[in-house]
C-alpha cells in the first residue's frame, strides 16, 4: 500500500499479535433475524461471503445468547450446545473460503429481554420492556458468566475466529455497571470495582477458555447517553481492566437502547462520537474502534489520521454495499451505494421480526434468491421516470445486458428525492442520487433528461418493453377556499416549497401528518441550518456532552428557537407520527416538539381564508376553530401517475408499473427500489 492511496490507514493491515486482519474494517454487529433460525444458515453464509469476498477486515454476526436466559426474545438465536456449533461451521467455512475472519457475538439481554424468564442484577425493569426481570442469586451470577466461557468455547469449536462480548447498549453487562438497575450489596454490587467485577470476570475466563490466539473483542459503553449512566473515570477503569483481563480489541458502544438521543438515525451528524473514542485511546494499548454514522471511506480515513481510533466500525453501510471496502481499495469509491441512515429495511424490520434488507440495497440478506444475472436475451427497454423506482430498474437491467432508455422530464435524476435530501437531516440522500448518476454511466443506461415522454413517442420507439416509473401527483385534498388562496400564494404544496423555493410566512399550517408532513415542519422550523452538518450545534440541541463533565454524556439541551410558528394537523384521532418509521418516529416527534411545533389530530378541515384555516373537532363540526396562518402547506399524500399506461397497452405495447406509478398508497422508496429491482432481475 502507497501512502499516497487516499485510505492508506483505513487499509492498513492491523496485526494483532497471533493474526493479522487484513485492514481496520470491522462490520459492526447486526440482527439480521437470519440467526434465530438454523434453516436460514445457508442465507447467513452467503451474506457473510459476499462481505468477505468485498474484503471487510473483521466482520462480527449478530448477537448470540450464551444461555436462554439471556435471550433477545422467545426462541431467539443462542449458542449453548455442540449440535449448534456445527451448524455454524457452514458460516464460518464460506466466510475462510473468500479470505475472510469473522466473530461470534455473544449478546446477553438481561432486562431488555423480551421473555418473562429474563434476568438481571436487580429486578429492576427497564423502560423498553413489559418484564421485570429475576434478580440472580451470587450462584446466578456464576452461572452467566460460565455460559459467556461456554458459548466463547463453542464459537472457537464452530471456526470463529474471535468472539465480540456484548458490553454496551443497556445490555446485562451494562446494568450491573450503574447503580439505579445494580443495586445488589452482594459482592456484584456496591462499589464501582464490585460493579464492574462481572465484565472483567467474563472477560477473563472467556479468555481462559479460547486460549491466548483467539480474538476478543469487547464492546464497551464509551457514552451512556441515559440519566445515572457511568462516569468517564468509570468508563477507563473499566476498559483498563477489560484490557487486562485479556480483550484484544476495545470496540465503542454509544447509548442505551432506552436512551432518548437518537445514535444511528440519519440526523445523527457523521461520525458523531469518534471524539469519545478518542478520549479513551490514549489509556488503553489494545487498539480501539470507534463507531456510529460513518458511512464513506474518506470519513474513516480522517478519523484514522488524525489518530482518533485503531478501527472503524461499520454495519448498516455493509448492508447497502457489500463491495465498500473493495471499491475503496480500488479507489472506486465514487460507486460505493452509501447507507443513507434510513433504518427503513434494517433496524424498522429487526424490529417487526422481519428479515432485515436494505432500502437502497435489496440484496442485502437476499444474496441467495435476487440475483442480476446476464441476460440470455438483450431486449430493448425504455423506463419512464428516473426517480428511485426507474433509476434502480434501469440499471439493473442494463447491467443484466439489456440496451436501456431511461427518460424524465425533470433536469435531473432523483425524482422525489430531489426533494428529500432538501429536509435538515436528510443531506445522506444525495448520496443515493451521485451512486445512481455513477451506476447509470457504469452500465451505460441512455439518460433522456428534460425529456416529457408520451405514449407516441414511446410507440415509436419501438420498444420490447416499457416501464412506467412515472410516479406520483399530490392528492388535492378540496378544501373549500384553497383554491382562491392558492392563486394569491397562500395555500402551497410541499413540492412549491421544496422544489420551487415559493416564499412561505411567520405562521404556517401544514395539513397532513404523514412523512412528508412532518418533514416539511422540520424544514420549516430549521430554516437553512441543518444541526447534521454542524456536530457542536447538534450536540447542543439534543443535550449531549462530554462524558468527563457530564455522567453519561448527558446535559441540558439547548435548543435553538425555531424559524418559524408551525401546526401541524391530521383528520386521524390518533398522536401524530405514530405511523413512521419504528425506530425513527419518535425522533422526528421530539425534534417537532423541540422546536415548538404544535401537533393536533382528530380535526376536520372546514375552509381556507386569508386569515388561515378553519377546523372544528368531531362528528358534529360545531363551531370552527381558526387556526391563523400566512401559509398553508398541503403534505395530503398522493395518487399514482400512470398517464400513460392506457395508451401504451391499447397499441398492445408490454407496460410494467413501479414504484408510486403502480401503487402510491404507502409508498416509501424501499418499496419503490425492491419492486424495481426485482422485476429488472427478471426481464
Ligand atoms: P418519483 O420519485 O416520484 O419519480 C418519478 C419521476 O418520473 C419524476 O422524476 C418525474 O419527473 C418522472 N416523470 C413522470 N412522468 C413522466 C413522463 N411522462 N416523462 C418523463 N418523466 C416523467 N421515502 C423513503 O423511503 N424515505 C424517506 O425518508 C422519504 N422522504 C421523503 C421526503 C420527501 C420530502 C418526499 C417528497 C418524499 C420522501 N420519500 C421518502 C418518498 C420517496 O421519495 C418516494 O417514495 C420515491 O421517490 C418514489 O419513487 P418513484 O420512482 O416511484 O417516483
Ligand atoms: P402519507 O404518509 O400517506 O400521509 C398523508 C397525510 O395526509 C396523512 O397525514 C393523512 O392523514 C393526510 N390526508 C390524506 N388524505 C387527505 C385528504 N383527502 N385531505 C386531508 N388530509 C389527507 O403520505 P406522505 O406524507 O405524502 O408521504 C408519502 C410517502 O413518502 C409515505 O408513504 C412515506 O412512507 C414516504 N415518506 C417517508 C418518510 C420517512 O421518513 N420514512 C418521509 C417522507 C415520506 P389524515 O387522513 O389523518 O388526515
Ligand atoms: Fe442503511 Fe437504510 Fe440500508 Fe439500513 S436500510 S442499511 S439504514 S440505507
Amino acid at each position: 500500500m502507497t501512502s499516497r492511496h487516499p485510505y492508506s490507514q483505513l487499509l492498513q493491515p492491523l496485526d494483532l499479535g497471533f493474526t493479522t486482519l487484513r485492514n481496520r474494517v470491522l462490520m459492526g454487529s447486526m440482527h439480521t433475524g437470519l440467526e434465530d433460525r438454523q434453516k436460514n444458515f445457508p442465507r447467513l453464509a452467503a451474506y457473510f461471503a459476499e462481505r468477505a469476498r468485498g474484503e471487510v477486515g473483521l466482520m462480527v454476526t449478530g448477537g448470540f445468547a450464551p444461555n436462554i436466559e439471556g435471550w433477545l426474545f422467545p426462541f431467539a438465536s443462542k449458542l449453548t450446545t455442540h449440535g449448534e456449533a456445527r451448524a455454524h461451521r457452514q458460516i464460518t467455512d464460506a466466510v475462510h473460503a473468500e479470505g475472510g475472519k469473522i466473530a461470534l457475538q455473544i449478546l446477553h439481554a438481561g432486562r431488555y429481554g423480551y421473555t418473562p424468564i429474563s434476568v438481571s442484577a436487580s429486578r429492576a425493569k427497564s423502560p423498553i420492556t413489559p418484564f421485570a426481570p429475576r434478580e440472580l442469586s451470587s450462584r446466578g451470577v456464576e452461572r452467566q458468566i460460565r455460559a459467556f466461557a461456554r458459548c466463547a468455547a463453542l464459537a472457537r469449536e464452530a471456526g470463529y475466529d474471535g468472539v465480540e462480548v456484548m458490553g454496551s447498549e443497556g445490555y446485562f453487562i451494562n446494568q450491573f455497571l450503574v447503580e439505579h438497575v445494580n443495586k445488589r450489596t452482594d459482592a456484584w454490587g456496591g462499589s464501582f470495582e464490585k460493579r464492574m467485577r462481572l465484565p472483567v470476570e467474563i472477560v477473563s475466563r472467556v479468555r481462559e477458555a479460547v486460549g491466548p490466539d483467539f480474538i476478543i473483542v469487547y464492546r464497551l459503553s464509551i457514552l451512556d447517553l441515559i440519566p445515572n449512566g457511568q462516569t468517564w473515570d468509570e468508563t477507563v477503569q473499566l476498559a483498563i481492566a477489560i484490557e487486562k483481563a485479556g480483550a484484544t480489541i476495545i470496540n465503542s458502544g454509544i447509548g442505551w437502547h432506552e436512551a432518548r438521543i437518537p445514535t444511528i438515525a440519519t440526523s445523527v451528524p457523521r461520525a458523531a462520537f469518534a471524539w469519545v473514542t478518542h478520549k479513551l485511546k490514549d489509556h488503553v494499548r489494545v487498539p480501539v474502534c470507534t463507531t456510529n454514522r460513518i458511512n464513506d471511506p474518506a470519513v474513516a480515513e480522517q478519523i484514522l489520521a488524525s489518530g482518533q481510533a485503531d478501527m472503524v466500525s461499520m454495519a448498516r453501510p455493509l448492508l447497502a454495499d457489500a463491495d465498500f471496502v473493495k471499491k475503496a481499495r480500488e479507489q472506486r469509491a465514487d460507486e460505493i451505494n452509501t447507507c443513507i441512515a434510513c433504518n427503513q429495511a434494517c433496524l424498522d424490520h429487526t424490529f417487526k421480526a422481519k428479515t432485515a434488507s436494505c432500502l437502497v440495497n435489496p440484496r442485502a440478506c437476499h444474496e441467495t434468491e435476487l440475483n442480476y444475472t446476464p441476460t440470455a436475451k438483450a431486449k430493448r427497454i425504455a423506463v419512464v421516470g428516473a426517480g428511485p423506482a426507474g433509476l434502480a430498474a434501469a440499471t439493473v437491467l442494463a447491467e443484466r445486458g439489456h440496451a436501456v432508455d431511461l427518460f424524465d422530464a425533470a433536469a435531473d435524476i432523483g425524482g422525489q428525492f430531489n426533494m428529500a435530501k432538501r429536509i435538515p437531516g436528510k443531506e445522506e440522500f444525495h448520496e443515493t442520487l451521485r451512486y445512481f448518476r455513477r451506476k447509470l454511466e457504469l452500465t451505460g443506461v441512455g439518460l433522456h433528461l428534460n425529456t416529457y415522454v408520451d405514449a407516441t413517442r414511446l410507440k415509436a420507439g419501438d420498444y420490447d418493453e416499457v416501464l412506467l416509473a412515472t410516479g406520483v401527483i399530490p392528492r388535492d385534498p378540496k378544501i373549500p377556499g384553497q383554491n382562491a388562496q392558492q392563486k394569491a400564494g397562500r395555500v402551497l404544496s410541499y413540492i412549491d416549497v421544496l422544489l420551487h423555493k415559493k416564499p412561505v410566512g411567520q405562521r404556517v399550517a401544514v395539513i397532513g401528518a404523514g412523512g412528508i408532513g412532518f418533514d416539511i415542519a422540520e424544514y420549516l422550523v430549521n430554516e437553512d441550518h441543518s444541526p447534521t452538518l454542524d456536530l457542536d450545534a447538534w450536540n447542543r440541541e439534543w443535550g449531549v456532552d462530554d462524558p468527563q463533565r457530564s455522567r453519561g454524556g448527558l446535559t441540558r439541551p439547548e435548543i435553538a428557537p425555531p424559524a418559524r410558528k408551525v401546526t401541524l394537523l391530521q383528520r386521524k384521532a390518533e398522536s401524530l407520527g405514530k405511523r413512521l418509521g419504528k425506530t425513527t418516529g419518535w425522533i422526528h416527534r421530539a425534534q417537532l416538539k423541540m422546536k415548538q411545533v404544535e401537533m393536533i389530530g382528530g380535526v376536520n378541515y372546514e375552509s381556507i381564508d386569508e386569515r388561515g384555516l378553519f377546523v372544528t373537532f368531531g362528528e358534529k363540526r360545531e363551531k370552527p376553530t381558526l387556526i391563523e396562518a400566512d401559509t398553508i402547506v398541503l403534505c395530503t399524500g398522493q395518487e399514482p401517475l400512470r398517464e400513460l399506461q392506457g395508451p401504451l397497452e391499447a397499441a398492445g405495447v408490454k407496460v410494467h408499473l413501479i414504484g408510486g406509478a403502480d401503487v402510491a398508497a404507502e409508498l416509501d422508496a424501499k418499496r419503490a427500489i425492491n419492486q424495481a429491482s426485482r422485476l429488472a432481475a427478471t426481464l
